[in-house]
C-alpha cells in the first residue's frame, strides 16, 4: 500500500482511455439488444426500481458508456456523482484487482486490515478542520447518514434530528423521513422515524434572502419548533443534490455551524454527492469556509465501489460504545484499496483544477445558451456540479414557474443523440451536470451543442 501521497513526486501523466472519448449513435436509442434486455429485466425486476434511460451498459471508460448495441454516450451523470475520477480509472482497476487476489473479506469488526485504517487516515487528513478525527467506514450514503445521526444522539444524549428544506438524505427508514420529497422516495412506505423537523433553507433563486436572513429564519424554526436543548443534530448538504444543486447564500452555513456550536447541537455535513474532489474543492464546505463536525462520505469515495464513511471529532465519533457501529461489509478491503486509489488520482490527476477547469466551460456554455433562451432561470453549482432550473417562458423575472416539462424533454431529446443528462429538483424543473471529472473541454462542448439544439426543438 502507499502510505503517502506526493503530487509532485507523482507529475500528472496524460490518462490512458480504453474507450474513445465520443458520443457515437449506432441505432435507435434504446437499440434492439437493450430492448431484449429490458424484456427480461421486467419480467424478473421490481418495478419499484427505475431506470431514467433503459440502455444497457457494457463498457465504461472515463466520461463514455458503450451499451450493448455499440452506442456511446457521454456521462453527464457518472451513476449520481459516484465515478468523479472517471469511469474504470486505471489506478482504481489496478489497485481492486491486487487487492481481490490479497484478501476480499474478513469483516473489520472481527480481524481488521491496513486499508481500512489508510481510508480513515485520508479522511482525517482531508476533511475540513484542523482537529484530531476518527471514522467508520459503511456501504452507502444512507447507512452513512444513519450513522452520523446515531453518533450525534449519543454523544449529545438528545433526541431529534433537522434537516433542511430540499434535502435528500436516502432510502432507508430514517432517511426516508429526512427527505423532502414524499414523492417517489417514501410513498406508501410509513410509519416513519420520529423527531425530524424540516427547517427553512437557502434558496437564493427562489428566496432571495442573504445568508444571514436565511440563516436567521432556519435558527428560529430550530429554537421554535424543536427547541435546541433537544436538539442532537443538524444534518445538511453544503451544495443540496437532488434537491436541484441549491448553493446557500454566503455566509449561512457558517452562522448554522456557530449556533450549533453554542447550543451543543452536532452539526453534519452530508458530503456525500458533493464531496471527494466533485466541486473544485476537496469537499463543498470549503468554499463557504464550513468546518462541519461531522462529514458524511460515499458516491465518488471509491470510483465506483460501494463505500461511505462518517469522519468528524474524535471526541464525537468516540462517543459510540464498542460494538455499537459497524456491519458485514462496511469498509471492505476491495473498496477501501479503491479508495485509497482515489484519493491518490485526484492528487496526480490534478482533478481539483479539473474540476474548476469543468465548472468555467460549463458556466460560459449555459451562459451563452441563457442569453438565447429564457426558460433558463438560473445557472449555479461549483466545479462538476453545475445546474440550471428552468422556468416557464416569460416568468423567470416573475413568479419563476418550474418547467419540468422541458427537462424531460431535453434529457429524451439528448438521450437520443448520445449524452446522458440527469434531472433534479423538488419541482423536477433542474437539468444537472454531473460528469466525471475526466470530461474534456471538447465534449462538454459537443453536449452543450446537443443541448442548444434541444432548446431550439422546444420551440
Ligand atoms: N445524501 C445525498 C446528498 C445523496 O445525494 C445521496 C444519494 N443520492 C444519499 C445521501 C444517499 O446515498 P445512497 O444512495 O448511497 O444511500
Amino acid at each position: 500500500m502507499t502510505d503517502t501521497i506526493d503530487a509532485d513526486a507523482n507529475a500528472a501523466s496524460a490518462p490512458v482511455y480504453t474507450v474513445t472519448q465520443e458520443r457515437k449513435i449506432v441505432t435507435a436509442i434504446p437499440g434492439p439488444r437493450s430492448q431484449e434486455l429490458q424484456a427480461r429485466r421486467t419480467a424478473v425486476v421490481s418495478e419499484g426500481v427505475a431506470s431514467a434511460l433503459p440502455v444497457y451498459i457494457e463498457r465504461a471508460n472515463g466520461a463514455i458508456l458503450v451499451d450493448v448495441d455499440g452506442n456511446q454516450f457521454v456521462d453527464f451523470g457518472a451513476g449520481i456523482g459516484v465515478t468523479t475520477v472517471g469511469h474504470t480509472e486505471e489506478r482504481v482497476v489496478e489497485a481492486a484487482a491486487s487487492q481481490l487476489q490479497d484478501v476480499i473479506h474478513t469483516l473489520f469488526t472481527i480481524t481488521p486490515y491496513e486499508e481500512y485504517v489508510r481510508v480513515a487516515e485520508l479522511l482525517a487528513e482531508r476533511t475540513p478542520g484542523n482537529w484530531s478525527k476518527k471514522s467508520v467506514l459503511v456501504n452507502s450514503g444512507a447507512e452513512a447518514v444513519e450513522n452520523g445521526v446515531k453518533i450525534a444522539r449519543k454523544y449529545t444524549g438528545r433526541r431529534a434530528v433537522a434537516v433542511l428544506d430540499h434535502a435528500y438524505h436516502g432510502r432507508t427508514n430514517l432517511t426516508m423521513a429526512m427527505n423532502y420529497k414524499a414523492h417517489p422516495y417514501a410513498t406508501g412506505f410509513g410509519p416513519f422515524a420520529g423527531d425530524v423537523y424540516h427547517a427553512p433553507n437557502s434558496y437564493p433563486y427562489r428566496d432571495g434572502l442573504s445568508g444571514a436572513d436565511a440563516a436567521a429564519r432556519t435558527i428560529a424554526y430550530l429554537e421554535k419548533v424543536v427547541g435546541a436543548t433537544d436538539l442532537a443534530c443538524l444534518v445538511v448538504e453544503p451544495i443540496q443534490g437532488e434537491g436541484g444543486f441549491i448553493v446557500p447564500a454566503d455566509g449561512f452555513l457558517g452562522i448554522l455551524q456557530n449556533w450549533c456550536t453554542e447550543q451543543g447541537v452536532v452539526m453534519i455535513a452530508d458530503e456525500i454527492q458533493s464531496g471527494m474532489a466533485r466541486t473544485g474543492a476537496f469537499f463543498a464546505s470549503e468554499h463557504f469556509e464550513w468546518e462541519p463536525d461531522l462529514v458524511l462520505t460515499a458516491k465518488g469515495i471509491a470510483g465506483g465501489l460501494p463505500l461511505a464513511a462518517v469522519t468528524g471529532r474524535a471526541e464525537i465519533m468516540d462517543a459510540a460504545q464498542p460494538g455499537g457501529l459497524g456491519g458485514t461489509f462496511g469498509g471492505n478491503p476491495v473498496a477501501c484499496a479503491a479508495a485509497v486509489a482515489v484519493f491518490e488520482s485526484i492528487d496526480r490527476n490534478r482533478l481539483l483544477a479539473e474540476a474548476q477547469r469543468i465548472e468555467r466551460t460549463l458556466l460560459a456554455g449555459l451562459a451563452r445558451l441563457a442569453e438565447r433562451y429564457d426558460v433558463i432561470g438560473d445557472i449555479r453549482g461549483k466545479g462538476a456540479m453545475i445546474a440550471i432550473e428552468l422556468v416557464q417562458p416569460g416568468t423567470g423575472r416573475s413568479s419563476k414557474q418550474p418547467y419540468p416539462e422541458a427537462v424531460g424533454s431535453l434529457i429524451a431529446f439528448a438521450a437520443e443523440r448520445g449524452v446522458l443528462f440527469l434531472n433534479a429538483g423538488t419541482y423536477g424543473n433542474v437539468l444537472r451536470f454531473l460528469p466525471s471529472l475526466a470530461v474534456s473541454d471538447a465534449l462538454i462542448d459537443d453536449a452543450l451543442q446537443v443541448l442548444d439544439d434541444g432548446f431550439a426543438a422546444l420551440g
